[in-house]
C-alpha cells in the first residue's frame, strides 16, 4: 500500500501530516518539536538558501533575501502586482508576463519558492518515517482559480513530489472534524490566517462536499493586529522610530508575542529591549484594552461573511456547523463574532493551525485505502 501524506501550503505557516493507526497527526520539526514551517525562504548574501524559522531569523539580521506569503503570487502576472507589493518584494521591473522575484542575477517563480517549503515538509516526513515520501495530497484555498491550481501542482512536482489530488483548505477542515459522517448540513468554515480572510459555505450531501459561496479578504489577517499593536506601543516611545527597522521588527515581534499571551491570560506585557540603542519598554495590556483596540479589524470579516451566506442563498440559521480555521481564530474576540455572525458555537476542538493539514491527511488516507470507514 502506498503512503500518501497530507501538506497544508499555508500563506504564513505550511505543514505536513500523516494518517497512521487511524488517525491523522501533524509531523512536528525533529529538533524544535514545533507543527509548523513558517512559509518563509531566505537567500543569503553567499548564495545559501534558508527555510522556515531560520529564514526569518536570518531575514531579520543579515544581508539577503527574504521572501516570505508567496502564496499570494501562485499563479498571478505581473500586471495583478500592486505598488505596496513592490515596495515589499523584489520585483524584476518587467510588467508582464509570470510573477517573478529577483535574487542577484537569478529570479525565482511563486512555485520554484513555494518548492523550497515543500522539499523541507518532505525531508521532515522522511525522517520520521525513515523512507522516501512522494505522494502527497496539498491543500488549496476554495477560491484558487485554474492557473493557482496548476502553480500548486507545479511547485509540488518541482520539489520531486507526486500531487495525488489538490484538496480544497474548507473541505479539508470540514473533514477534519469529520462531519463527512453526517447525512447532511450546512457549513461555514471561517479562516482567519496570519495575512488572509477566507469565509466558505459548504453544503454537504451524501459525503461529498460542495462549495457554495466564497468570500474573504486577501490583506487582513493576524499581521494587521500585529502591526495596529507595534504602532500603539510605539506611540507611547519619544522618538520617531517607524522607519527604523530594527526598532520597527522587534516592536512587531513583541507585538505578536502580547497578542498570543492575551488569547489565554487577561493581561500580558509588552517587551522592547534593544540595549545596544538605549531602549528599554515595558507595557502591560488588558485583554480589554486589546479587545478595544483590534474590534475593527476583526469587524472586517463581518461583510464578507454576509456576501457569502448571500451568495449561497442562506440564511445564518441555516448553518449547521462553523469551523474555525487559522491561528488568528485563537482569540476570543474572533469566536465571539463568528459566533455572533452564525448564532452558534464554532467547532474548537482541534487546534486551528493544524485542522487544514489534518484534514489533508484524512484524504490522503482514504485515498491510500488507509481508511476504509469513508467514502468522499
Ligand atoms: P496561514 O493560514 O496564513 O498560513 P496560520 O493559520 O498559521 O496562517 O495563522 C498565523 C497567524 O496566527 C499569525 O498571525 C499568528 O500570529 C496567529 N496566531 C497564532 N497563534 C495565535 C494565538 N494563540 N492567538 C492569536 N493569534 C495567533
Ligand atoms: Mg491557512
Amino acid at each position: 500500500m502506498k503512503r500518501i501524506l497530507g501538506i497544508d501550503l499555508g500563506t504564513t505557516n505550511s505543514l505536513i501530516a500523516l494518517f497512521d493507526e487511524s488517525v491523522p497527526h501533524v509531523i512536528l520539526d525533529p529538533q524544535t518539536g514545533d507543527p509548523l514551517l513558517p512559509s518563509a525562504v531566505f537567500f543569503s548574501a553567499d548564495g545559501s538558501i534558508h527555510i522556515g524559522a531560520k529564514a526569518r531569523g536570518l531575514g531579520a539580521a543579515s544581508h539577503g533575501v527574504l521572501l516570505t506569503s508567496v502564496k499570494r503570487f501562485m499563479g498571478r502576472g505581473m500586471e495583478d502586482v500592486t505598488d505596496d507589493d513592490r515596495r515589499a518584494y523584489p520585483f524584476p521591473d518587467d510588467t508582464q508576463g509570470i510573477v517573478r522575484f529577483r535574487v542577484g542575477h537569478r529570479d525565482y517563480t511563486p512555485p520554484e519558492v513555494s518548492a523550497f517549503i515543500l522539499k523541507e515538509l518532505k525531508k521532515r516526513a522522511e525522517a520520521y518515517l525513515h523512507e522516501n515520501v512522494s505522494s502527497v495530497v496539498i491543500t488549496v484555498p476554495a477560491y484558487f482559480n485554474d492557473s493557482q491550481r496548476q502553480a500548486t501542482r507545479d511547485a509540488g512536482r518541482l520539489a520531486g513530489l507526486d500531487v495525488m489530488r489538490l484538496l480544497n483548505e474548507p473541505t479539508a477542515a470540514s473533514l477534519a472534524y469529520g462531519l463527512e459522517k453526517k447525512a447532511s448540513g450546512h457549513i461555514a468554515v471561517y479562516d482567519l490566517g496570519g495575512g488572509t480572510f477566507d469565509i466558505s459555505i459548504l453544503r454537504l450531501k451524501g459525503g461529498v462536499f460542495e462549495v457554495l459561496a466564497t468570500n474573504g479578504d486577501t490583506r487582513l489577517g493576524g499581521d494587521d493586529i500585529d502591526n495596529r499593536l507595534a504602532h500603539y506601543f510605539l506611540k507611547n516611545l519619544s522618538v520617531d522610530l517607524l522607519p527604523d527597522r530594527e526598532i520597527w521588527n522587534s516592536a512587531r515581534a513583541s507585538a505578536e508575542a502580547v497578542k498570543i499571551g492575551l488569547s489565554r491570560e487577561e493581561s500580558a506585557e509588552f517587551v522592547l529591549s534593544l540595549p545596544h540603542r538605549s531602549i528599554e519598554y515595558r507595557q502591560e495590556l488588558t485583554r480589554k484594552e486589546f479587545e478595544s483596540l483590534i474590534k475593527d479589524i476583526i469587524e472586517r470579516t463581518v461583510a464578507p461573511c454576509r456576501q457569502a451566506l448571500k451568495d449561497a442563498g442562506l440564511k445564518s440559521e441555516d448553518i449547521d456547523d462553523v469551523v474555525l480555521v487559522g491561528g488568528s481564530t485563537r482569540i476570543p474576540l474572533v469566536r465571539a463574532i463568528a459566533q455572533e455572525m452564525f448564532s452558534r458555537p464554532p467547532h474548537t476542538e482541534l487546534n486551528p493551525e493544524e485542522v487544514v493539514a489534518l484534514g489533508a491527511a484524512v484524504e490522503a488516507g482514504i485515498l491510500s485505502g488507509d481508511s476504509q470507514d469513508m467514502i468522499l
